[in-house]
């Protein structure tokens, strides 16, 4: 069943335990994903069921819990093998102009700052050589791009056309 998110088209996800890594990559590909570590099955559920999320577990028993009304099984234990088992499951490709406009660390959408603004908050290195800055608006975290995006990039590449190899955030 395929239900997007009304702002973004895009599908909302709740990772649980077992895939923090996982999480991290969603958020770094634009998709509004939760994940809390500490979260058990029940609070799980629920939190999907009023946010209209789809879980995604590593536990078939959970994937089948019919409070749960929608969920992803994933069955790798491979980041990059997890990750194309979710862009299957959504149909979407790789958007370029979405990674990157979330923070990693809380997945709120990232909102762009006045480079001025950020002058004592970042390296003077990267004060003179990036043009434009994003702060996440819950914990405060800096982005800039530069280089770093074109990392990004090429590990996502990567890590969507690898034979199963370890990847880490
Ligand atoms: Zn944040």
């Amino acid at each position: 069943m395929r239900e997007p998110d009304s702002l973004s088209g895009r599908h909302r996800f709740f990772a649980d335990v077992m895939l923090g890594s996982l999480a991290r990559w969603l958020r770094i590909l634009g998709y509004d994903t939760c994940y809390d570590n500490r979260m058990d099955d029940e609070e799980l559920i629920s939190r999907c069921c009023a946010d209209n999320r789809i879980a995604l577990t590593r536990d078939r028993r959970l994937a089948r819990r019919r409070a749960l009304k929608r969920s992803l099984f994933i069955t790798s234990d491979n980041l990059g093998d997890q990750l194309r088992e979710v862009l299957r499951f959504t149909g979407d490709g790789v958007d370029e102009r979405l990674v990157l406009t979330r923070c990693l660390e809380c997945n709120s959408s990232l909102q762009p700052v006045a480079k001025r603004e950020v002058r004592d908050l970042v390296p003077p290195y990267v004060y003179r050589t990036q043009p434009r800055f994003q702060r996440c608006p819950e914990c405060r975290r800096l982005y800039w791009a530069g280089t770093h995006r074109e990392r990004m990039m090429e590990r996502i590449d990567r890590l969507l056309n690898s034979d199963p190899e370890t990847f880490s955030t």
